[in-house]
């Protein structure tokens, strides 16, 4: 007994796994379409690992073998479980089956979303081969549902991608698509006596294409490919009156179509030689082929299969006197045309809400990230108000210094001890910016700071109070030593290495000074102020002692 269909017990991940190997190994379709559904319903029990990959290999045959319908529907749980255990390439690969066999029933609304999410991940992984093979999707989502000059916009850059990457497989499935794309342009363009011309130039255009696409197909060892693309040169030989060759690809292509399982193409083959035999005259023989085919599931589900087979009775009933006949197929053609409209009307208009709805979420994102920055600037504004230090010197700022005097008038009161305020004032320092930048002022600023630290002390209470103006709150201290560290902080100023900064740069201050007989606590600020005023007045580079303190 075969160990992969009778597993031992607790080996069925195994069991799984060796069914999947012998459903890739297998040559026809259809019986790896059988494994890989052994081993999808064997999965059931296992980890969702195991159940992903067998959901991925069995997608994948489902496509392969035509279930257009069913591989649509089973892509979509296979999807949900590839975004739960995240394998990024398994999951862009199920998206462009799933996204095929949805475009191909006509659903392109869900096709549309699958390559786009497909793209997306393609992009996000860096995969350029995804990126391409995506695009083909896309490019057959605008071509099946009527749109074939979009169609053909993304087709070729696609191609160009393809050409630039030269990888085999990408650049036959492009080649492959932009002639599929092409052939759907030259169906909806034929039948218009305007546009006949402009069809007759498509079909030229097309021969080259996927002609190249057979030439290259064998070296992406992938028969499902190389049949696929050998139909197409055979569709577009019929169209091009190349009737002899056209006769001998399709037989062979249809029957390695039959031997592999390949359904979905033998409708297309098969309508195909339809077309052939209604091209050369046969209308009966023609009708018969095409009847033969229209029962198929395969053709039933694929929609541009439809439109070609109710298209060429049309002809061929019209062709024979068979008015009634011809007119129902006529009827058939429209209204799978019109309902195609409709889908594609649909999908469009889903399409313009996703775009609507994206700028909306942008413009939202946008509106938040304002609200973020208006709502951290209130908060820096309100930081900056609660802030009791100034940014450049790192000096206690203004309302550090009203915290403080207003304690240190306190204490003064309490313990009936002298307070001096000091007032200090840079000299001409508009002309210290204007000559030397203002670059060289902020340093200014700072170095004056240094030497209002280096020469007051510990206890003191230096601040920053405007652009170039400090306060020095010297608690249980004098007026005559408070006198002697302003004539001492005059001279460090003076003596002060200048120079480092610039050239010339010299620096003097005016300094006005007020001590507390008790009572005037309150004014104190003030009085220093004025008194600073009198040295500026007196000539700068001075200190001036308030007279209520004198
Ligand atoms: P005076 O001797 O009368 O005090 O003259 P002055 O030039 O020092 O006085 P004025 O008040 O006219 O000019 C003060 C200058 O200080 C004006 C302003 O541009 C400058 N200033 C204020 N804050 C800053 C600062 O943070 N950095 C620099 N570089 N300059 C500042
Ligand atoms: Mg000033
Ligand atoms: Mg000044």
């Amino acid at each position: 007994m075969n160990p992969a269909i009778s597993p031992p017990p607790g080996n069925i991940a195994r069991a799984v796994l060796e069914l999947l190997v012998r459903a890739t190994e297998a040559k026809a379709v259809a019986d790896a379409y059988v494994f890989s559904t052994d081993a999808w319903e064997l999965s059931e029990g296992c980890d969702e690992l195991t159940r992903a990959a067998a959901g991925h290999v069995r997608c994948f045959y489902m496509y392969r073998s035509g279930r257009l319908v069913e591989s649509a529907n089973f892509g979509l749980d296979v999807l949900r479980l590839l975004r739960r255990v995240s394998l990024p390439s398994h999951l862009s690969e199920v998206l462009r089956w799933t996204g095929f066999s949805a475009c191909e029933t006509g659903d392109f609304t869900l096709a549309i979303d699958l390559a786009t999410e497909s793209y997306r991940i393609a992009e996000g992984e860096g995969d350029m081969r995804g990126r391409i093979i995506a695009m083909t999707l896309l490019g057959g989502v605008f071509e099946r549902s009527g749109d074939p000059w979009q169609a053909e916009r993304i087709m070729r850059n696609a191609l160009d991608l393809a050409r630039e990457l030269k990888e085999p497989y990408p650049l036959v499935t492009s080649l492959n698509n932009l002639g599929a794309v092409l052939i759907g342009k030259f169906y909806t363009m034929r039948d218009s006596i305007t546009d006949r011309e402009e069809a007759e130039r498509v079909l030229l255009s097309i021969h080259p294409l996927v002609k190249e696409a057979v030439t290259l197909a064998p070296t992406i060892d992938d028969q499902f490919i190389l049949t696929l693309t050998r139909g197409n040169l055979g569709e577009v030989l019929v169209h091009l009156e190349e009737y002899d060759e056209a006769e001998t690809l399709l037989a062979t292509v249809f029957e390695e179509a039959v031997a592999r399982g390949y359904r979905a193409i033998q409708g297309r083959v098969k309508c195909s030689q339809g077309e052939l035999l209604l091209a050369r005259g046969d209308f009966s023989g023609a009708i018969a082929t095409l009847d033969s085919i229209r029962v198929l599931e395969t053709v039933r589900e694929h929609v541009a299969t439809q439109l070609r087979l109710h298209y060429a009775l049309y002809v061929a009933h019209r062709s024979l006197g068979n008015d009634s006949h011809a007119l129902a197929e006529l009827e058939q053609f429209r209204l799978l045309e019109s309902r195609r409209s409709i889908e594609q009307l649909r999908a469009k208009s889903e399409l313009m809400v996703t775009r609507f709805e994206a700028d909306e979420n942008k413009r939202r994102s946008i509106e938040q990230a304002y609200e973020l920055a208006r709502q951290q600037a209130k908060r820096a504004a309100a930081l900056q108000k609660l802030a009791l230090q100034d940014d450049l010197t790192g000096l206690p700022n203004r309302r550090a210094l009203d915290a403080r005097m207003a304690r240190a008038v306190e204490r003064a009161r309490e313990s009936e001890s002298p307070l001096s305020v000091v007032m200090i004032d840079i000299d001409r320092f508009k002309s210290i910016n204007d000559r030397f930048g203002h670059l060289t002022g902020d340093r200014t600023l700072n170095e004056v700071a240094a030497v209002l630290r280096a020469t007051f002390r510990i206890g003191d209470f230096i601040a920053r109070t405007g652009g170039e103006e400090f306060v020095v709150v010297l608690e249980e201290t004098d007026l005559r030593a408070t006198n002697l560290l302003c004539e001492a902080f005059r001279t460090n100023l003076l003596e002060h290495s200048w120079a480092k900064l610039a050239a010339e740069l010299f620096v003097t201050a005016s300094v006005g000074i007020a001590c507390s007989p008790p009572g005037e606590l309150d004014e104190l600020l003030d009085l220093a102020d004025q008194a600073m005023y009198r040295a500026k007045e007196s000539g700068r580079n001075r200190a001036v002692v308030s007279a209520a303190a004198a």
